[in-house]
């Protein structure tokens, strides 16, 4: 199967949605998440060194994470790194708690399938919250069949170490694990660079709220603003059948992201910014590994059926 099911469906009017089944559990984690990062906020928590490394971990777990390993290198075969190298950054993917790689892929590659048509897993013609964050906690029975699996991503499911993520949840482990580790850092710099035990506590708590939280709910909120945000708002540079849109937001804030129009025009290519004002930061990161041999095979853009349009809303 070739890593991209070509996008067939045209946009319609949005098509009656079977009626989703609320997965209970992770609706209270995903609200539990979120009232803990606001925690940020108080004065006992909030440090500038925590914005600094919520930047840093935003490109760590959200760009290389999710917008390379998972989205450009697992869905799109877009470039190829080292084995060592790929299970890495498939790692830093999973610690950004968007699911298991397999399931991810599933999804967006049926989102390429049927963009903005019935059985497109988040269109906002849906509504916007739906597509931005009310699909992800309801369970879709077609969807999770291991025939669906075979279909979409049967080139993946040969990898061992994809398929070991995948089998009972395991992923949701390694996300923990990397918490505590980041937690247990935190602690135990504060007791090493502090005087008190109370100043050790709280910048130990600092580095959770602020390494873990924030940067989970960060980097969920701006890889969801891909598919809500950009499916709504911007300019289209080609005439595709979906309502992909060149957002200059979604891409700063995703590194690259939101020049999603150019993405659904050219969905292998592995840059995403077109015009050299396109600035597209974890394409900038390609290069520097392919320039010292770490990053091979990155395909090249190149739009083949959809006509050029000029860059205006
Ligand atoms: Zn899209
Ligand atoms: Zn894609």
């Amino acid at each position: 199967m070739s890593a991209v099911v070509p996008a067939t469906a045209a946009v319609g009017p949005a098509a009656p949605r079977p009626r989703p089944k609320l997965i209970r559990g992770f609706y209270v984690m995903l609200i539990v998440v979120h009232l803990l990062a606001l925690t940020a906020l108080l004065p006992y928590v909030f440090t500038w060194w925590g914005v600094v490394a919520l930047l840093v971990g935003n490109f760590v777990f959200g760009s290389i994470g999710i917008n390379l390993a998972y989205h450009r290198m697992l869905t799109h075969d877009a470039v190829q790194f080292p084995t060592w190298l790929r299970r890495v950054f498939i790692t830093c993917g999973v610690c950004s708690l968007e699911g298991s790689p397999l399931w991810w892929v599933l999804n967006h590659r049926i989102h390429h399938q049927k963009s903005d048509a019935a059985g497109d897993p988040h269109s906002p013609r849906d509504g916007f919250f739906w597509g931005h964050m009310g699909w992800i906690y309801t369970s879709d029975a077609e969807r999770n069949r291991l025939s669906t699996y075979e279909k979409y991503v049967p080139d993946l499911m040969t990898d061992p170490y994809l398929r070991w993520l995948h089998r009972g949840q395991r992923w949701t482990l390694v996300y923990l694990a990397h918490a505590l580790v980041i937690a247990a850092v935190g602690f135990a710099v504060g007791f090493a660079v502090t005087d008190t035990t109370e100043a050790a506590v709280q910048l130990g708590t600092q580095v959770f709220v602020w390494g873990v939280l924030v940067r989970t709910v960060y980097v969920w909120h701006i890889t969801w603003f891909v598919n809500s945000a950009a499916h709504r708002w911007g300019y289209k540079s080609y005439d595709t059948p979906d309502n992909s849109r060149n957002n200059w937001w979604v891409a700063l804030l995703t590194n690259g992201e939101g020049w999603h129009n150019n993405h659904h025009a050219a969905p292998r290519a592995c840059s995403q910014g077109h015009r050299w004002w396109e600035i597209d930061l974890t394409f900038t990161f390609v290069r520097a590994l392919a320039l010292v041999g770490l990053a091979t095979n990155v395909v090249p853009v190149k739009v083949a059926g959809y006509r050029q349009k000029d860059a205006t809303a």
